[in-house]
């Protein structure tokens, strides 16, 4: 009985511990993956700086294989400082359009509470009417 036991919780407890290890693994930006496929990490996931692309898992497989669809791209076959240029230029073009969006879902959030305070207020004229 102990025996048999023992023997179902042990490579419970092992498999626990790998798939913990693999996940860390697998769920960390490598800065270098910017200058190497043109990405850079957004929360835990992945942007490509060339389409706007975002690739939902941190993994360098993922990072290659999204960036073969580059291999022609007039920036891909960039190298050394040229490369390092563009980069620096298309992060912050990438930076100004997230704070423009920032700026457009703020005005538009503002909008939609004004929409619920018109619709509280009628709502309660409504009802006292
Ligand atoms: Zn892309």
């Amino acid at each position: 009985m102990w025996l048999s036991h023992s023997k179902l919780t042990e490579p419970r407890i092992m498999s626990k511990k790998q798939k913990w290890t693999l996940k860390d693994e697998n769920r960390l930006f490598n800065e270098e993956w910017e200058l190497q496929y043109f990405l850079i990490s957004s929360k835990d996931k992945m942007v490509c700086l060339l389409c706007s692309t975002v690739i939902t898992t941190i993994k360098k497989y993922n990072a290659n294989q999204h960036y073969i669809n580059h291999s022609n791209h007039k920036y891909a076959i960039l190298e050394g400082e040229a490369r390092k240029t563009i980069l620096q230029q298309l992060k912050n073009e990438s930076l100004h359009r997230q704070q423009t969006f920032n700026k457009f879902f703020q005005q538009n959030n503002n909008a939609t509470e004004a929409t619920y305070k018109v619709a509280y207020i009628l709502g309660k004229r409504g009802k006292t009417i």
